[in-house]
Protein backbone atom coordinates (compact mmCIF):
# COMPACT_ATOMS: atom_id res chain seq x y z
CA UNK A 1 0.00 0.00 0.00
CA UNK A 2 0.85 3.68 0.41
CA UNK A 3 2.39 3.86 3.23
CA UNK A 4 4.40 0.83 2.69
CA UNK A 5 5.53 2.40 -0.35
CA UNK A 6 6.16 5.20 1.36
CA UNK A 7 8.31 4.14 3.44
CA UNK A 8 10.72 1.50 0.86
CA UNK A 9 11.06 5.12 -0.69
CA UNK A 10 12.47 6.83 2.08
CA UNK A 11 14.79 3.43 2.94
CA UNK A 12 16.17 3.92 -1.41
CA UNK A 13 16.82 7.22 -0.16
CA UNK A 14 18.66 7.06 3.41
CA UNK A 15 20.82 4.29 1.38
CA UNK A 16 21.83 6.71 -1.34
CA UNK A 17 22.84 9.13 1.48
CA UNK A 18 24.37 6.93 3.59
CA UNK A 19 26.68 5.58 0.08
CA UNK A 20 26.93 9.17 -0.53
CA UNK A 21 28.24 9.87 3.22
CA UNK A 22 30.48 6.47 2.87
CA UNK A 23 32.23 7.94 -0.73
CA UNK A 24 32.82 11.41 0.67
CA UNK A 25 34.83 9.51 3.85
CA UNK A 26 36.49 7.32 2.27
CA UNK A 27 37.67 10.52 -0.04
CA UNK A 28 38.59 12.43 2.55
CA UNK A 29 40.97 9.73 4.02
CA UNK A 30 42.95 8.13 1.07
CA UNK A 31 43.37 11.80 -0.13
CA UNK A 32 44.67 12.98 3.24
CA UNK A 33 47.37 9.81 2.28
CA UNK A 34 47.61 10.95 -0.57
CA UNK A 35 48.85 14.38 -0.08
CA UNK A 36 50.93 13.34 3.13
CA UNK A 37 52.84 11.42 0.44
CA UNK A 38 53.01 14.27 -2.22
CA UNK A 39 50.89 11.58 -4.40
CA UNK A 40 49.05 13.99 -7.09
CA UNK A 41 49.84 14.41 -10.26
CA UNK A 42 49.28 17.16 -12.77
CA UNK A 43 48.40 17.14 -16.15
CA UNK A 44 48.94 20.12 -18.62
CA UNK A 45 46.58 21.12 -21.34
CA UNK A 46 47.42 23.52 -23.98
CA UNK A 47 46.09 27.25 -24.48
CA UNK A 48 46.88 28.18 -27.91
CA UNK A 49 47.01 31.28 -29.24
CA UNK A 50 45.25 32.25 -32.68
CA UNK A 51 48.06 33.01 -35.20
CA UNK A 52 51.27 31.88 -32.96
CA UNK A 53 50.70 28.23 -33.28
CA UNK A 54 53.67 27.11 -32.09
CA UNK A 55 53.30 28.76 -28.40
CA UNK A 56 51.50 27.55 -26.07
CA UNK A 57 50.62 28.51 -22.56
CA UNK A 58 48.88 25.53 -20.11
CA UNK A 59 46.59 24.81 -17.76
CA UNK A 60 47.64 22.81 -14.97
CA UNK A 61 44.85 20.48 -13.59
CA UNK A 62 44.78 18.50 -10.36
CA UNK A 63 44.88 14.54 -11.26
CA UNK A 64 44.44 11.98 -8.74
CA UNK A 65 44.49 8.02 -9.27
CA UNK A 66 44.26 6.15 -5.81
CA UNK A 67 45.69 2.77 -4.99
CA UNK A 68 41.37 1.82 -3.34
CA UNK A 69 39.46 4.42 -5.17
CA UNK A 70 40.96 4.39 -8.60
CA UNK A 71 40.85 7.77 -10.39
CA UNK A 72 38.83 10.65 -8.48
CA UNK A 73 38.03 13.62 -10.85
CA UNK A 74 38.78 17.17 -9.39
CA UNK A 75 35.04 17.85 -9.28
CA UNK A 76 34.78 15.33 -6.70
CA UNK A 77 38.24 15.70 -4.90
CA UNK A 78 38.20 19.43 -5.09
CA UNK A 79 35.43 19.95 -2.65
CA UNK A 80 36.01 17.15 -0.15
CA UNK A 81 39.60 18.92 0.44
CA UNK A 82 38.01 22.60 0.76
CA UNK A 83 35.94 21.51 3.60
CA UNK A 84 38.16 18.53 4.78
CA UNK A 85 40.87 21.92 5.39
CA UNK A 86 42.89 20.30 3.09
CA UNK A 87 43.11 22.70 0.35
CA UNK A 88 45.52 24.84 1.28
CA UNK A 89 48.10 21.61 1.33
CA UNK A 90 46.73 20.63 -1.95
CA UNK A 91 47.00 23.73 -3.83
CA UNK A 92 50.53 24.26 -2.70
CA UNK A 93 51.44 20.72 -3.80
CA UNK A 94 49.62 21.64 -7.41
CA UNK A 95 51.38 24.81 -7.31
CA UNK A 96 54.41 23.87 -6.89
CA UNK A 97 54.75 21.22 -9.14
CA UNK A 98 53.41 23.51 -11.77
CA UNK A 99 55.81 26.22 -11.47
CA UNK A 100 58.65 23.65 -11.04
CA UNK A 101 57.07 22.26 -14.18
CA UNK A 102 57.04 25.39 -16.69
CA UNK A 103 60.20 26.14 -15.10
CA UNK A 104 61.93 23.53 -16.59
CA UNK A 105 60.37 24.10 -19.84
CA UNK A 106 60.99 27.55 -20.04
CA UNK A 107 65.25 26.42 -19.66
CA UNK A 108 64.56 23.80 -22.68
CA UNK A 109 62.43 26.24 -24.65
CA UNK A 110 64.19 29.32 -24.13
CA UNK A 111 60.77 31.06 -23.76
CA UNK A 112 58.90 31.95 -20.22
CA UNK A 113 56.52 29.23 -20.37
CA UNK A 114 53.35 30.63 -18.67
CA UNK A 115 51.01 28.71 -17.14
CA UNK A 116 47.07 28.63 -15.33
CA UNK A 117 46.64 27.57 -11.98
CA UNK A 118 42.76 27.27 -10.48
CA UNK A 119 42.73 28.38 -6.82
CA UNK A 120 39.52 27.62 -5.01
CA UNK A 121 37.81 30.49 -3.24
CA UNK A 122 38.58 29.55 -0.05
CA UNK A 123 42.38 29.83 -0.82
CA UNK A 124 41.43 33.29 -2.42
CA UNK A 125 39.89 34.28 0.79
CA UNK A 126 42.96 33.16 2.76
CA UNK A 127 44.80 36.14 4.23
CA UNK A 128 48.40 34.68 3.56
CA UNK A 129 48.06 33.38 -0.11
CA UNK A 130 49.54 36.15 -1.81
CA UNK A 131 52.82 35.37 0.66
CA UNK A 132 52.73 31.65 0.08
CA UNK A 133 52.58 32.25 -3.64
CA UNK A 134 55.02 35.01 -3.69
CA UNK A 135 57.65 31.93 -2.07
CA UNK A 136 56.74 29.28 -4.21
CA UNK A 137 57.81 31.70 -6.80
CA UNK A 138 61.25 32.22 -5.27
CA UNK A 139 61.52 28.89 -4.54
CA UNK A 140 61.04 27.57 -7.72
CA UNK A 141 62.68 30.16 -9.71
CA UNK A 142 59.61 31.39 -11.83
CA UNK A 143 58.45 34.87 -12.93
CA UNK A 144 55.56 36.08 -11.33
CA UNK A 145 54.22 36.90 -15.17
CA UNK A 146 54.82 33.31 -15.88
CA UNK A 147 51.77 32.64 -13.44
CA UNK A 148 48.20 33.11 -13.94
CA UNK A 149 45.56 32.44 -11.23
CA UNK A 150 42.27 31.40 -12.58
CA UNK A 151 39.32 31.89 -9.73
CA UNK A 152 35.73 31.03 -10.43
CA UNK A 153 33.58 33.79 -10.59
CA UNK A 154 30.84 32.30 -8.20
CA UNK A 155 33.42 31.30 -5.41
CA UNK A 156 34.18 35.02 -4.99
CA UNK A 157 30.55 35.89 -4.13
CA UNK A 158 29.63 36.88 -0.83
CA UNK A 159 32.06 38.93 0.71
CA UNK A 160 34.72 40.13 -1.88
CA UNK A 161 36.39 42.35 0.58
CA UNK A 162 39.54 39.01 1.37
CA UNK A 163 39.68 38.35 -2.44
CA UNK A 164 40.09 41.03 -3.59
CA UNK A 165 43.09 41.97 -0.90
CA UNK A 166 44.46 39.03 -2.33
CA UNK A 167 43.59 39.53 -6.12
CA UNK A 168 45.72 43.20 -5.22
CA UNK A 169 48.58 41.64 -3.90
CA UNK A 170 49.24 39.40 -6.34
CA UNK A 171 48.97 41.78 -9.14
CA UNK A 172 51.57 43.83 -7.51
CA UNK A 173 53.56 41.12 -7.77
CA UNK A 174 52.85 40.25 -11.45
CA UNK A 175 50.89 37.63 -11.11
CA UNK A 176 48.19 37.72 -13.13
CA UNK A 177 44.50 36.53 -13.11
CA UNK A 178 41.53 35.09 -14.83
CA UNK A 179 37.97 34.84 -14.07
CA UNK A 180 37.16 31.12 -14.86
CA UNK A 181 33.92 29.46 -16.02
CA UNK A 182 32.50 33.36 -17.00
CA UNK A 183 29.18 33.17 -18.08
CA UNK A 184 27.43 30.67 -15.71
CA UNK A 185 27.38 32.13 -12.15
CA UNK A 186 24.78 34.53 -10.74
CA UNK A 187 26.71 37.66 -10.82
CA UNK A 188 29.14 37.52 -13.49
CA UNK A 189 29.32 41.22 -14.49
CA UNK A 190 29.00 42.27 -11.21
CA UNK A 191 32.51 39.69 -10.50
CA UNK A 192 33.85 41.31 -13.74
CA UNK A 193 33.31 45.34 -12.71
CA UNK A 194 34.13 44.70 -9.27
CA UNK A 195 37.56 42.33 -9.46
CA UNK A 196 40.98 43.02 -11.20
CA UNK A 197 41.38 41.04 -13.76
CA UNK A 198 43.68 40.17 -17.00
CA UNK A 199 41.48 37.62 -18.12
CA UNK A 200 38.15 35.66 -18.71
CA UNK A 201 37.44 32.13 -19.73
CA UNK A 202 34.28 31.65 -21.61
CA UNK A 203 32.65 28.33 -19.86
CA UNK A 204 32.34 25.60 -23.09
CA UNK A 205 28.68 25.70 -22.20
CA UNK A 206 28.79 28.68 -24.48
CA UNK A 207 30.35 27.18 -27.33
CA UNK A 208 28.85 24.00 -26.97
CA UNK A 209 27.15 23.33 -30.97
CA UNK A 210 27.94 27.38 -31.01
CA UNK A 211 28.13 26.24 -35.00
CA UNK A 212 24.37 25.71 -34.93
CA UNK A 213 22.65 28.06 -32.57
CA UNK A 214 22.96 31.41 -33.74
CA UNK A 215 21.99 33.20 -30.46
CA UNK A 216 24.91 31.41 -29.08
CA UNK A 217 27.31 32.74 -31.66
CA UNK A 218 25.87 36.26 -30.66
CA UNK A 219 26.52 35.82 -27.23
CA UNK A 220 30.27 35.13 -27.59
CA UNK A 221 30.44 37.89 -30.74
CA UNK A 222 29.11 40.57 -27.36
CA UNK A 223 31.19 38.70 -24.83
CA UNK A 224 34.22 39.39 -27.24
CA UNK A 225 33.58 42.89 -27.49
CA UNK A 226 32.94 43.59 -23.82
CA UNK A 227 36.46 41.67 -23.48
CA UNK A 228 37.91 44.70 -25.69
CA UNK A 229 36.20 47.19 -24.02
CA UNK A 230 37.36 46.39 -20.98
CA UNK A 231 40.80 45.64 -22.23
CA UNK A 232 40.53 42.01 -20.75
CA UNK A 233 41.88 39.09 -22.49
CA UNK A 234 39.12 36.81 -23.68
CA UNK A 235 39.96 32.71 -23.71
CA UNK A 236 37.49 30.48 -25.01
CA UNK A 237 37.16 27.06 -23.10
CA UNK A 238 35.93 23.90 -23.96
CA UNK A 239 36.18 23.76 -28.04
CA UNK A 240 35.69 20.29 -28.89
CA UNK A 241 35.25 20.15 -32.88
CA UNK A 242 36.30 21.54 -36.00
CA UNK A 243 33.30 23.35 -36.49
CA UNK A 244 33.22 25.17 -33.68
CA UNK A 245 36.79 26.03 -33.74
CA UNK A 246 36.54 27.93 -37.33
CA UNK A 247 33.07 29.84 -35.61
CA UNK A 248 35.61 31.14 -33.12
CA UNK A 249 38.39 31.75 -36.12
CA UNK A 250 35.68 33.50 -37.50
CA UNK A 251 34.82 35.86 -34.85
CA UNK A 252 38.35 36.72 -33.79
CA UNK A 253 38.91 34.26 -31.08
CA UNK A 254 43.10 34.63 -29.83
CA UNK A 255 42.95 32.06 -26.93
CA UNK A 256 41.15 28.34 -27.44
CA UNK A 257 41.42 26.02 -25.03
CA UNK A 258 39.61 22.73 -25.68
CA UNK A 259 39.67 18.62 -26.86
CA UNK A 260 39.80 20.02 -30.09
CA UNK A 261 43.50 21.43 -29.59
CA UNK A 262 44.76 19.06 -27.02
CA UNK A 263 43.09 17.23 -23.85
CA UNK A 264 44.83 17.48 -20.97
CA UNK A 265 48.33 15.73 -20.93
CA UNK A 266 50.81 14.56 -18.30
CA UNK A 267 54.24 17.19 -18.87
CA UNK A 268 55.99 14.28 -20.93
CA UNK A 269 52.64 14.34 -23.77
CA UNK A 270 54.15 18.02 -24.74
CA UNK A 271 57.07 18.29 -26.11
CA UNK A 272 59.62 21.36 -26.75
CA UNK A 273 59.74 23.20 -30.52
CA UNK A 274 62.26 25.78 -31.34
CA UNK A 275 59.69 29.08 -30.57
CA UNK A 276 58.07 27.70 -27.46
CA UNK A 277 55.71 24.36 -26.98
CA UNK A 278 54.40 22.06 -29.66
CA UNK A 279 51.65 19.84 -29.98
CA UNK A 280 54.06 17.64 -32.32
CA UNK A 281 54.57 14.20 -31.23
CA UNK A 282 56.53 13.59 -28.51
CA UNK A 283 60.32 13.45 -29.31
CA UNK A 284 61.36 13.23 -26.62
CA UNK A 285 60.48 13.49 -23.16
CA UNK A 286 60.92 16.92 -20.99
CA UNK A 287 61.39 16.78 -17.50
CA UNK A 288 60.08 13.85 -15.77
CA UNK A 289 57.78 15.23 -13.01
CA UNK A 290 59.67 14.11 -9.91
CA UNK A 291 58.10 16.05 -7.51
CA UNK A 292 54.77 14.84 -7.80
P1 LIG B 1 38.26 24.24 -15.05
O1 LIG B 1 39.21 25.09 -14.31
O2 LIG B 1 37.17 24.93 -15.78
O3 LIG B 1 39.13 23.34 -16.04
C1 LIG B 1 38.70 22.92 -17.30
C2 LIG B 1 38.02 21.57 -17.22
O4 LIG B 1 37.41 21.27 -18.47
C3 LIG B 1 38.99 20.42 -16.97
O5 LIG B 1 38.29 19.40 -16.29
C4 LIG B 1 39.33 19.97 -18.38
O6 LIG B 1 39.82 18.65 -18.44
C5 LIG B 1 37.98 20.10 -19.02
N1 LIG B 1 38.05 20.33 -20.49
C6 LIG B 1 39.03 20.91 -21.21
N2 LIG B 1 38.71 20.96 -22.51
C7 LIG B 1 37.50 20.39 -22.64
C8 LIG B 1 36.62 20.13 -23.76
O7 LIG B 1 36.91 20.44 -24.91
N3 LIG B 1 35.44 19.52 -23.48
C9 LIG B 1 35.09 19.14 -22.21
N4 LIG B 1 33.93 18.53 -22.04
N5 LIG B 1 35.87 19.38 -21.14
C10 LIG B 1 37.07 19.99 -21.36
P2 LIG B 1 38.91 18.65 -15.02
O8 LIG B 1 40.37 18.44 -15.21
O9 LIG B 1 38.04 17.47 -14.73
O10 LIG B 1 38.74 19.70 -13.85
C11 LIG B 1 37.48 20.10 -13.42
C12 LIG B 1 37.56 21.31 -12.53
O11 LIG B 1 38.22 20.97 -11.30
C13 LIG B 1 38.37 22.45 -13.14
O12 LIG B 1 37.57 23.17 -14.05
C14 LIG B 1 38.76 23.22 -11.91
O13 LIG B 1 37.78 24.13 -11.53
C15 LIG B 1 38.88 22.11 -10.86
N6 LIG B 1 40.30 21.84 -10.64
C16 LIG B 1 41.14 21.04 -11.33
N7 LIG B 1 42.40 21.08 -10.82
C17 LIG B 1 42.35 21.96 -9.79
C18 LIG B 1 43.33 22.46 -8.85
O14 LIG B 1 44.52 22.13 -8.89
N8 LIG B 1 42.88 23.35 -7.89
C19 LIG B 1 41.57 23.75 -7.85
N9 LIG B 1 41.22 24.63 -6.89
N10 LIG B 1 40.64 23.31 -8.71
C20 LIG B 1 41.03 22.43 -9.68
MG1 LIG C 1 40.38 26.61 -14.94
MG1 LIG D 1 38.51 26.35 -12.45
MG1 LIG E 1 36.61 26.65 -16.53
Amino acid sequence: DAKQQGRSRWSEYTDVLERQHARRVAIEERLRLTLQSGGLTVEYQPIERQGQPGWLDVEALARWEDAELGCVSPTEFIPVAEEAGLMTLLGEQVLRAALTQVHDWSQVTGHPVRVHVNVSGGEMKNPDFARRVSRILRETGCEPAQLITELTESEAVGDVQPVLRQLNALQALGVRIALDDFGTGHSSLSMLEQLPVDSVKIDRSFVQNVDATPRRRSLLSAMLRMGEELGVQVIVEGVETAVERQVLDTLGVQFVQGYQVSRPVPATGLSAGPHGLTLAPVARPLARNSRN
